[in-house]
Formats: C-alpha cells, structure tokens, sequence
C-alpha cells in the first residue's frame, strides 16, 4: 500500500507545487495521474521514489515512511520502486541484457557489468521477464539497435528485476506512435494483473487513461481534483 499524506513540495522560495497532497493506493490497481503540463504530477512521482526531495509530508510504502530515509537506507527502499521514463533512460551503447541487469545492480559501472558476468539466477530472471515482454531474442543486441516500443519493454524488464513493490511510470508512452503507446499501456496493465503489483502511472493521454487504467486522478495546481473510475470522467465532462 501507497499512502501520501500532507505532502508538499516547493523547488527553491516559489509557490507549492504540490499542496497537502493525499492519495492512497491499495491492492494492484493501475492508477493514472492526469492534468496538464505543470500540475505537479511528475513532481509527485520524484518526490515517491525521492529523485525530488519533498518539503513536507508523509509517504509510505508498506508501512515504511521513505521521506526520511538516507544513504544505504534510501537506496534499499527505491529498490522497491520500479521506475520507467518517457525516454527509456537507457545506455545506448550497451546490450539489453546489460541494461536489465543494471537495474537490478542500481548502477552499471560494476565488475558484473563489466566483466558481463552476472549471477545465474538473475539472468534467468531477465530471460524470463524478457520473455514475457517479448525481448528475449534481442538479449544481446545493442539498446540503440531498438524500435521505441522495444526500447520501453527493455526499461519495463529492468524496472521489474528488482521485484518492486510498486511501478512508477512517467510518461511512458509519451515518445511513442500511437499504436505502440497502446500496446505499452497494454502491456503495463498485465503485468500489473499477473504480477499484482501497483502501477502508478502519469499520463497525458486522457483516452488511454481511461481505456487502460482503473483509476483516474487529476491534479491541477498541485492539488487532487478529480479520484475515480475512469467512467465517472465522462459523467463529469
Ligand atoms: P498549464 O495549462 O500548462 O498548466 P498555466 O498557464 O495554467 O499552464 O500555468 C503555467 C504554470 O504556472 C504552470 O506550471 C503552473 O504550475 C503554474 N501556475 C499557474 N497558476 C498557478 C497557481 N494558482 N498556483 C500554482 N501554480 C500555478
Ligand atoms: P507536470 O508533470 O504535471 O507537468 P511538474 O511536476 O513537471 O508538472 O511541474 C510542476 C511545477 O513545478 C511546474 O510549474 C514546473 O515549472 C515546476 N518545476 C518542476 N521541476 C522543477 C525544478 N526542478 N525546479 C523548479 N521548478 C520546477
């Protein structure tokens, strides 16, 4: 379970972008978050997985609060949250196995990346889970090598190597043509399913939000306005 309480976030001496925001997120659902540009929901995923720093409030993972976490701490918790970009956040220049795999290491320039030994059971993990997405023959290609779509489910495999407890996506299909962004948000909704994990997801397309999520929240200026079944959208408009 996700439970955001009073969370607020200012950058610098400027207004609150977030403002006392609250949000709780139980069971595998896929929430998305909709508002437009500039309504804090990137901001709210950052300051989850503490790439932003919150100003103040509560946020807990299972029971655990992360906005206080440090060091070795912090690092262990956000290993517990799987996070996937709008622009993959892939290295280029290494394969898709190298890159899975430095998701489940936290950073690539290790020994395991360099000498490209990894431990058995994390590559039968990566097969697996490349497998399902239907990458497992591109295993030893370059990341750039990749279509966008492709690209994505690389950044998907690597978010869920670490067995997170929650997925985070920002944008994810956002650099996609649409038929892709469909199979993405497809894809991303079984998993969900399959793996029942939580997946939060900040998305500009209000049609996909609604045919792929079960849960809409819309921000606007930093605040929850809207926290619902996607049908209840319609009833709204
Ligand atoms: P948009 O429609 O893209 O949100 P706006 O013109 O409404 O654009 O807002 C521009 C920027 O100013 C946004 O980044 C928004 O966060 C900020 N902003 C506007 N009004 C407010 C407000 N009342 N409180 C906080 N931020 C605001
Ligand atoms: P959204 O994802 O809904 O477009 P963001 O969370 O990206 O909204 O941005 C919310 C507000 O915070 C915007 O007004 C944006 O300009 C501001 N903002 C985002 N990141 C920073 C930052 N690093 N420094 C200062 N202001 C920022």
């Amino acid at each position: 379970m996700l439970k955001i309480t009073n969370l607020v976030k200012r950058y610098g001496n400027g207004e609150p972008v977030l403002k006392d925001l609250d949000l709780m997120i139980e069971g595998e659902s896929v929430v998305s978050i909709i508002g437009s540009s500039g309504a804090g929901k990137s901001t709210l995923l950052r300051c989850i997985n503490r790439l932003v720093e919150p100003t103040s409030g509560s946020i807990e993972l299972n029971g655990n609060e992360l906005t206080k976490l440090k060091g070795r701490q912090l690092r262990a918790a956000r290993r517990k949250i799987g996070m996937v970009f709008q622009g993959f956040n892939l290295v280029d220049r290494l394969t898709v196995m190298e890159n899975v795999q430095s998701g489940r290491l936290g950073y690539i320039s290790t020994w395991a990346a360099v000498t490209r030994s990894y431990p058995k059971e994390d590559i039968r993990r990566a097969f697996e889970l490349m497998e399902r997405v239907g990458i497992a023959h591109y295993a030893n290609k370059r990341a750039d090598e990749l279509s966008g779509g492709e690209r994505q489910r690389v950044g998907v495999v690597r978010a869920l190597m670490q067995n997170p407890e929650i997925l985070l996506a920002d944008e994810p299909t956002a650099s996609l043509d649409p038929k892709t962004s469909e199979q993405i948000m497809e894809l991303l909704r079984n998993l969900a399913a399959e793996l029942k994990l939580p997946v939060l997801i900040n998305i500009h397309n209000v049609t996909e939000a609604k045919i792929y999520t079960d849960r809409i929240v819309g921000m606007r200026y930093g605040r929850i306005i809207f926290d619902d079944k996607p049908d209840a959208l319609d009833k709204e408009a």
